[in-house]
């Protein structure tokens, strides 16, 4: 199977999961972070990351709200492993940097801290809470740093109830482009 009929599958499987404690779907999330990166003139490869940033919920087994059990699914590393076999860092640094990049905003914008939804606020502490002043400082010299900062603001906004946005086809066009060569 190709990738791309892959990631299909998982969301028509998996897809219709409620995001964490929102009451969105995992795919409405997905496409809505998409849509933002696409309306802000994002490249293919972040479009991509955006739209697959939360893979890793797909393919785990754990309960929706494994949160409220203490649970930090790690759905970030899960989706780093899953698109690494096809795609390069471009999409897999954003992927995997979106949950330090919500640490670093809570520890660099005290607004940002106070205005995260409750089930985000309840997953930073099991993320490890903000990060430390060394932290900090090394995920500033990450070469991904602003890509996954953007990542992480769309990943923030996309959790608007009813909002209607492209389809799944849509943005899986800007993801035929950019799937690695060596696959
Ligand atoms: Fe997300």
């Amino acid at each position: 199977m190709n990738i791309i009929d892959e990631i299909k599958g998982l969301f028509s499987k998996r897809g219709g999961s409620q995001y964490g404690g929102e009451a969105i779907t995992q795919q409405e999330h997905a496409l809505q972070a998409a849509w933002l990166a696409e309306k802000a003139d994002a490249s293919a490869t972040l479009i991509t990351a955006s739209l697959l940033h939360d893979i890793g919920h797909l393919v785990h087994n754990l309960p929706d709200n494994a949160p409220d059990s203490g649970i930090n699914d790690q759905h970030e590393e899960l989706g780093v492993r899953w698109l690494a076999r096809y795609f390069g860092a471009d999409v897999t640094e954003p992927v995997r940097l979106h949950v330090a990049a919500k640490r670093y905003l809570c520890a660099v914008e005290p607004d940002y801290l106070v205005a995260l939804s409750p089930a985000s606020a309840q997953s930073l502490q099991l993320q490890g809470g903000p990060l430390s002043p060394d932290e900090v400082q090394s995920f500033e010299s990450s070469p991904f740093l602003r890509d996954a900062v953007n990542l992480r603001r769309w990943d923030d906004k996309a959790k608007k109830v009813g909002l209607p946005t492209p389809d799944l086809a849509h943005f899986l066009s800007y993801t035929k482009t950019v799937v690695s060569d060596s696959n």
